[in-house]
Formats: C-alpha cells, sequence, structure tokens
C-alpha cells in the first residue's frame, strides 16, 4: 500500500510498564492497545486522568520508551523507520515547558533546524501570524501570557508541515476565549488536509469537536467509534422517585421496568432515551397505585459513561 493510504496512527499490542521506583510500585500505563486511527478525522482519545492518554502520545512523540508492541505513524514504524515517523506527526505537549531565553520566532527557528527544515522552505513568520503571535515575534518566551505559550507549543509543532497534529489536553486551564481562537485554527488545519488527534477528559469537549472518538480506562481502549454511534450508546437517564411512603419492598411492576430500591427510600429506574420516555415511565408507575412525592432525573456523569462502556465490553 503506498504510504499516503495507511492510517494515520496504527498501534498493535501497545504496552507500557513504568518501572517501580522507591516512591511507586510498577505502573501499567498501557496494556495492549490495538487502535487504528485513519486519516483525515478529527479523533478524540477521551478517558479520565491517569488513564494513559499522555503516554499514547508521548510514546509516539518519541518522549517515552514503550516495554512492547508495535506503533506506526503514516505506515512508519517508530522504531525501524524513526526519522520518517517523526517528521509525520507535529505534538503539542500536556505540559508547558519551552526554552524561555528564545523569542518565538528563534523557537521555530530552531525547531525547523532539528526537524532538517532548508531556509527557503521555512515559513515561522507565516505560521506565527497564523496563530496571532506575530507582534510577539521578537519578544522573549519568558514575557509571554499562558494562553500565547500555549499557542506557541502549537506553531513549534506545526514547521515541519506533519500531515498529523496531535494535541494533549490542549484546553487545561486555557480560557474560553483562547479555547475557541484554537478550535477555529485546529478546524482550519483539519480542512487543508492535516488529521488531528486530541486528548480530553472532557466528554463534551470531545462530542463537540470530533468525528471519532476511542475511549481509554486504565490503559485498555474500552471503545472506538463514531461519535454518533458512541453518544447514542449514552443516552441513558435515571429517573429518581421519592414515594410519599417508605416501601418496604419494590413493586413487582417496577421491578419489572428495571426500578431498584435504594438504601434511602428512593426508586431508581435507568432507561435510554432514545427507548421510551418519562411521561411513558410515569403512567406506568402511576397504575401500580404508589404516591409519589418527589422527583428528578440524573444524567450519567463520564465516570458513569467509562464504566458503562467496559462492562459493555466485557459482556461481549
Ligand atoms: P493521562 O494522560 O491519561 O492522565 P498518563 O499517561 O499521564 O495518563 O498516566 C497513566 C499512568 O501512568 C498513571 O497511573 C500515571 O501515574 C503513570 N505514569 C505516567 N507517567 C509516569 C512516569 N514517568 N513514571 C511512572 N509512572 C507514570
Ligand atoms: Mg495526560
Amino acid at each position: 500500500m503506498p504510504h499516503s493510504a495507511l492510517p494515520a496512527i496504527a498501534l498493535t499490542n501497545l504496552c507500557k510498564t513504568y518501572k517501580p521506583s522507591k516512591k511507586s510500585p510498577a505502573i501499567t500505563a498501557l496494556d495492549n492497545i490495538d487502535l487504528v486511527i485513519p486519516k483525515g478525522s478529527i479523533f478524540g482519545l477521551l478517558g479520565p486522568n491517569g488513564a494513559g492518554k499522555s503516554t499514547l502520545i508521548n510514546i509516539l512523540a518519541g518522549l517515552v520508551v514503550k516495554t512492547s508492541g508495535k506503533a506506526e505513524i503514516c505506515g512508519y514504524d517508530i522504531d525501524s523507520q524513526t526519522r520518517m515517523a517523526r517528521a509525520s506527526i507535529g505534538v503539542v505537549p500536556q505540559e508547558i515547558a519551552m526554552d524561555v531565553y528564545f523569542t518565538p520566532w528563534q523557537a521555530l527557528e530552531n525547531q525547523a533546524g532539528f526537524y532538517g527544515v532548508p531556509k527557503s522552505e521555512r515559513r515561522s513568520d507565516e505560521i506565527l501570524d497564523a496563530l496571532g503571535l506575530l507582534d510577539k515575534r521578537d519578544a522573549y518566551v519568558r514575557q509571554l501570557s499562558g494562553g500565547m505559550k500555549r499557542r506557541l507549543l502549537i506553531a513549534k509543532a506545526l514547521v515541519h508541515n506533519p500531515p498529523v497534529l496531535i494535541l494533549d489536553e490542549p484546553t487545561a486551564g486555557v480560557d474560553i476565549e483562547l479555547r475557541r481562537q484554537l478550535w477555529k485554527y485546529v478546524e482550519e488545519l483539519h480542512k487543508t488536509g492535516t488529521t488531528i488527534i486530541l486528548t480530553t477528559h472532557y466528554l463534551e469537549e470531545a462530542e463537540s469537536l470530533c468525528d471519532r472518538i476511542a475511549i481509554i480506562h486504565n490503559g485498555e481502549i474500552t471503545a472506538n467509534e463514531n461519535k454518533d454511534t458512541l453518544l447514542k450508546r449514552l443516552d441513558q437517564k435515571t429517573l429518581i422517585l421519592t414515594p410519599a411512603t417508605r416501601l418496604r419492598k419494590i413493586p413487582s411492576n417496577i421491578k419489572s421496568l428495571g426500578g431498584v430500591l435504594k438504601q434511602d427510600g428512593n426508586i431508581a429506574i435507568s432507561f435510554r432515551t432514545g427507548e421510551t420516555s418519562i411521561m411513558k415511565l410515569l403512567e406506568q408507575i402511576k397504575s401500580t397505585g404508589i404516591t409519589i412525592a418527589d422527583l428528578r432525573t440524573e444524567e450519567p456523569d463520564l465516570e458513569d459513561v467509562f464504566m458503562a462502556l467496559t462492562y459493555d465490553r466485557d459482556k461481549t
């Protein structure tokens, strides 16, 4: 297959165990990851803190050494075709750590030099302009605000024109205005053909930006599908009812709706909004004859979602 037809990222049985230290035991951060990220997507890698997102990204970036398994970037193996693999991605790290003694322009030129971009092909001013940093071209990096530093990190990841851009938690600690700017720019890059991969622990962020979402939990991929398919699986709500008088036992027809009696005396009924409605449930409950003093609905939080998806997978 020509390299242009290969997926942006292909991981096979990828494992990473951090060695034990005096302070902590060995940690398996990635446990047999198989993952294919197609070219042309805006792909979200979603997972709670500690799930293994940065470990995965840092292996691709060459900052963390994998324990075993295979990783390919645009068809290039990170072990045997390291140079081509590196040239195929730009990575915006989660932590802002940069050399503060350079100006933004110098930082980009250094990075371009590192990637062997010939002087005639460098686009430092163009990239600074695109990220709204042209007026800071010759300022010292230490004088830039946090938001500007983050934009400079993106600029640095772009100097060698990589077909794949990876952003690790790009909006953690970033204000709303900057977030909007970032996404506008990322969407423009995507339109011109760059594959975008971002990690986040915010469901809404992945939801609004990505066309495909994989979920990582405890170092394992627990879901990987089109956003719309995934969201349909997450349409669960819980109806919480407080009976007027405390029940000793759950009536059988409420039980058959999936209801459970909780310790606090409330009845909880989980349902899928695509399959049934609250009105239908309430009608059925009314027919049992219990008087309801209060009711409310609960939506699952991200942790519930991860649990549900992990559970679904274990069943199949
Ligand atoms: P995420 O980015 O999803 O929050 P990480 O990849 O940073 O997750 O971390 C995954 C697990 O690996 C966590 O348990 C974390 O504590 C551990 N870990 C990350 N980096 C190191 C390291 N350099 N040494 C030891 N353990 C690490
Ligand atoms: Mg991380």
